[in-house]
């Protein structure tokens, strides 16, 4: 019998583990921080030295090979003043995939523009070349581009496809610290990468966000845009001395990085390797045996992708595998068998309820315009993926193989009991 129904779950009580992880390197870097006096960027700086939340955009734009980083208090902050800093404002469309978290969407409305939903690929999540280049208009300045779950969009096709188009390219890595495309990281083949370090991300230090790019002048203005329009001294700071100068070329506002989240950053960006890494030899080990489960197959990763990034790692199930039950009865009936959370994609942003801007006077011009765009617009693809993906966060991939056996059984198990779902499990 299934768990769900009341039956022995697969999993006993062994733990998963535990994210986020830190230990006593941790503790010592955010001690520093608490004891430097320096709790902030905009405070001045007791011993003369650059802050802590300028060390970790260098070593975050040095892990990426990219020319600068900037540290933001959240990805949302960083689409925010990667937007403004690629001036786009009032009259401007975005595009933005249907399927991925909603704050891609609120950041184009925060800047005034219009965000234009579009399809994704059904396998992936992604968005396509083929959708963006059907929903460009003459009012089209920007395409946001998401890295979703376990893949990396085609970024030969979106990159031809905005340079053809005059069109400039964020890429939201919020969900792919770290992963290659032909050898070089995500985030650098548009204008501008953007991160989100919250506390489920693969790089998590609670609230947080950064943003890269390899073009100085954007780099100066994101830098004034989140620091209510001030730079940095050119070297460190005297001591006593202020590191932030008020240049005021574009006036910006505030979304920076505090000095503890910071240290946690700084400390935590040392062991994203090893654990990309481990999450990696726990995938493979389950994909070498999923295809012995009829109907179950892997994310696909384009052939390019010499390093994927595990943020939530995704397998996806044709029609029928699991008879007529849906993707939420079967995922929770998985997580009954496992004791951890395995879960459907969230609902794609053309019927999400966070995404209401009419809900707030200054959106709700803009979304009627929205809303009349996408009406009629098919998303098949976002609404295959949503209802055939099954996704578990990446932390279930940090532990053992005695797991990814566990997550096999599970697999298998309710797979062959799929019918009681049917009848014993309609929410
Ligand atoms: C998490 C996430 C964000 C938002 O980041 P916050 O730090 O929570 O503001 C943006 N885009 C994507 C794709 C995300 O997954």
């Amino acid at each position: 019998m299934l768990a769900i129904h009341g039956g022995t779950p697969v999993r006993g009580p062994r733990p998963w583990p535990v994210w986020p992880q830190y230990d006593a390197r941790t503790e010592t870097e955010l001690l520093a921080a608490l004891r430097s006096s320096r709790w902030s960027v905009s405070w001045y700086s007791p011993r003369g030295e650059k802050s802590r939340e300028r060390l970790f955009a260098e070593a975050f734009a040095r892990y990426h090979d990219a020319a600068y980083g900037v540290s933001v208090d959240h990805g949302s902050g960083a689409l925010v003043i990667a937007l403004e800093a690629l001036g786009i404002g009032p009259g401007d469309e975005v595009i933005v995939p249907a399927m991925t978290w909603v704050a891609p969407a609120t950041a184009v409305l925060r800047v005034g523009a219009l965000p234009v939903l579009v399809d994704v690929d059904p396998d992936t999540g992604c968005l396509t070349a083929e959708h963006l280049r059907a929903a460009v208009s003459t009012r089209t300045k920007a395409v946001i581009v998401v890295h979703l779950a376990c893949t990396t969009a085609d970024l030969d096709a979106l990159v031809a496809a905005t340079r053809s188009a005059g069109l400039a390219l964020i890429e939201d890595c919020s969900q792919s610290h770290g992963a290659r495309w032909a050898g070089r990281t995500v985030g650098t083949f548009g204008d501008i990468g953007v991160f989100s370090l919250g506390a489920a991300k693969s790089l998590a230090a609670g609230e947080a966000g950064a943003a890269i790019t390899d073009d100085p002048d954007l780099y100066q203005r994101m830098l004034m845009l989140r620091a209510d329009s001030r730079g940095y001294t050119p070297e460190a700071p005297g001591v006593g001395e202020y590191e932030l100068v008020e240049h005021g070329t574009v006036m910006g506002a505030n979304y920076c990085m505090s000095e503890l989240t910071a240290a946690v950053l700084l400390e935590q960006l040392t062991r994203l390797d090893d654990q990309h890494t481990l999450r990696e030899t726990r995938a493979k080990e389950l994909e070498a045996a999923l295809p012995d489960i009829p109907g179950l197959a892997p994310i696909p990763v384009p052939a390019p992708v010499d390093r994927r990034a595990i943020y939530e790692y995704g397998i996806r199930f044709t029609p029928g595998t699991f008879g007529t039950a849906t993707v939420d009865q079967v995922a929770a009936a998985l997580t009954a068998e496992l004791g951890t959370r395995i879960y459907p994609p969230r609902v794609p942003l053309h019927r999400s309820v966070l995404l209401r801007p009419h809900t707030k006077p200054r959106f709700a011009h803009w979304w009627t315009q929205a809303a009349d765009r996408a009406a009629g617009r098919p998303f098949t693809g976002a609404d295959h993926y949503r209802e055939h993906t099954l996704l578990m966060h990446h932390s279930v991939l940090l532990g053992d193989r005695a797991d990814v056996e566990d997550i096999l059984t599970a697999l298998d198990k309710v797979r062959t009991h799929a019918a009681t779902l049917e009848t014993k499990g309609k929410p």
